[in-house]
C-alpha cells in the first residue's frame, strides 16, 4: 500500500557542495506545488538530533539559487551513527509528524540515511550532491561541475606564471578516495599528467613521462594530483622526489584547498540540483522509497539507494586513454 505523504522534511549532509541551495530552492517549491509541508533540518544529521527543525515555506528559499553553500548548513554527526543518536532522530522526526526525509549529501551521508531507514522503515530519498563524483548510479552530482570550473580556473592561472618561468608544477586537487575532480580538471586545463587515486601507475611511468616531454620541446609543465593519490606519500613528496630525480625540472606545488567548495554554481549544476529536487518529491509522492535521484545520458532517474552505497563508481577509462594521446 501506497504510504500517504503529506509532510517532508529535508537537510544537507557532509562535504558541502555548490548548488546544494538550488537543490533546497527546488525540493521547497516542489513540496508548495504539490501542497504538501515541508520542513528545513538545520546541520544535517546533527539538527535532526537536537530537533533544530523549521517549517518552510516557498519563499524562504528566494534569491538563493545562485549561492554557493547551504542555508541549511552541513556537519558530519557522530551521534547519528549510534543507534541511540538515530533514535533521538526518529522521535524529533514523529514530534514534526514528518512521513519522508529527503538527504541531499554524498555517499557517506547516504549510508548514514541507509541505517537509519532500515532501523525505522522511515521513507527516504537522496538527492546526490558532492564536488567528488563519486556516487555510484548516477552520471554526475551536484557540486561537480561547478568544482571542476573552479579547480581548471586555478590550473590555468598557474599555467601563465609555469610557462613564464619554464617550471614545472605539481597542482592538488581535492578527492582523497576519487579521481573524477582530478581528471576533469586536468583534461580542461591540459595537464601533462594526472595522478589519481583508482589508478596507481607508480613514480617511475611519472618520470618517464616528464622526460618525454622535455625531450619533445615543452619547457613547462603541469601535473595535477587527486589528495588521495598513492603515487607519493603527499604531493610535497612527490614534488621533492622529481625534483631530485630530474634535475632539468624547477618544481612548484600547488593546493588549490577549500575555494574548490566555494562559488556560485555553474548553469549545469543549478539546472541538474532543480531536476533532482523536483523528481525526489515526485518520487516520494509515488511512494518510492530508499531511493536516489540521479541522471544518466541527461535523463533524471530514480534508482535503489542500495546501489549508491554498496558499489564503487567506476573511473571512466576513455578519459585515462585520452590523457595518454593529448600529452604526445
Ligand atoms: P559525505 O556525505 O559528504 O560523504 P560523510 O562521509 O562525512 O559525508 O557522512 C556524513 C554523515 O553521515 C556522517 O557525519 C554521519 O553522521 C553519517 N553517516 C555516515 N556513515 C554512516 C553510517 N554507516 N551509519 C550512520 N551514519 C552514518
Amino acid at each position: 500500500m501506497k504510504r500517504k505523504i503529506e509532510k517532508i522534511a529535508l537537510l544537507t549532509s557532509g562535504g558541502d557542495a555548490p548548488g546544494m541551495n538550488a537543490a533546497i530552492r527546488a525540493v521547497v517549491r516542489a513540496a508548495a506545488y504539490y501542497e504538501k509541508e515541508i520542513y528545513g533540518i538545520y546541520r544535517g544529521y546533527e539538527g535532526l538530533i537536537e530537533g533544530d527543525i523549521e517549517r518552510f515555506g516557498p519563499r524562504k528559499v528566494s534569491n538563493i539559487i545562485n549561492r554557493g553553500g547551504t542555508i541549511l548548513k552541513s556537519a558530519r554527526s557522530k551521534e547519528f551513527r549510534t543507534p541511540e543518536g538515530r533514535k533521538k532522530a526518529y522521535e524529533n522526526l514523529k514530534k514534526y509528524e514528518i512521513d519522508a526525509l529527503v538527504v541531499i549529501g554524498g555517499d557517506g551521508s547516504f549510508r548514514g540515511m541507509k541505517v537509519f531507514s532500515d532501523e525505522y522503515d522511515f521513507p527516504v530519498m537522496g538527492i546526490p550532491a558532492t564536488i567528488d563524483n563519486d556516487i555510484n548510479g548516477t552520471d554526475y552530482s551536484i557540486g561537480f561541475d561547478t568544482a571542476s570550473n573552479t579547480a581548471m580556473e586555478a590550473i590555468d592561472k598557474i599555467r601563465d606564471t609555469a610557462s613564464s618561468h619554464d617550471r614545472l608544477f605539481f597542482i592538488e586537487v581535492m578527492g582523497r578516495d576519487a579521481g573524477f575532480l582530478a581528471l576533469h580538471s586536468g583534461i580542461a586545463g591540459g595537464a601533462e599528467d594526472i595522478l589519481i587515486p583508482e589508478e596507481d601507475r607508480g613514480i617511475n611511468e611519472l618520470l618517464e613521462s616528464l622526460r618525454r616531454s622535455k625531450r619533445s620541446g615543452k619547457t613547462s609543465s603541469i601535473v595535477v594530483v587527486a589528495e588521495g593519490d598513492k603515487t607519493g606519500k603527499n604531493v610535497f613528496e612527490l614534488a621533492r622526489y622529481v625534483e631530485n630525480n630530474l634535475k632539468e625540472y624547477e618544481v612548484r606545488v600547488v593546493i588549490i584547498g577549500h575555494i574548490q567548495r566555494g562559488g556560485s554554481p555553474t548553469t549545469f549544476d543549478r539546472v541538474l540540483a532543480s531536476r533532482l529536487g523536483v523528481k525526489a518529491v515526485e518520487a516520494l509522492l509515488d511512494g518510492e522509497n530508499k531511493k536516489v535521484t540521479g541522471m544518466r545520458k541527461n535523463e533524471i532517474i530514480v534508482y535503489p539507494l542500495e546501489e549508491a552505497t554498496t558499489k564503487t563508481k567506476k573511473i571512466n577509462q576513455e578519459l585515462i586513454r585520452i590523457i595518454d594521446i593529448l600529452t604526445v
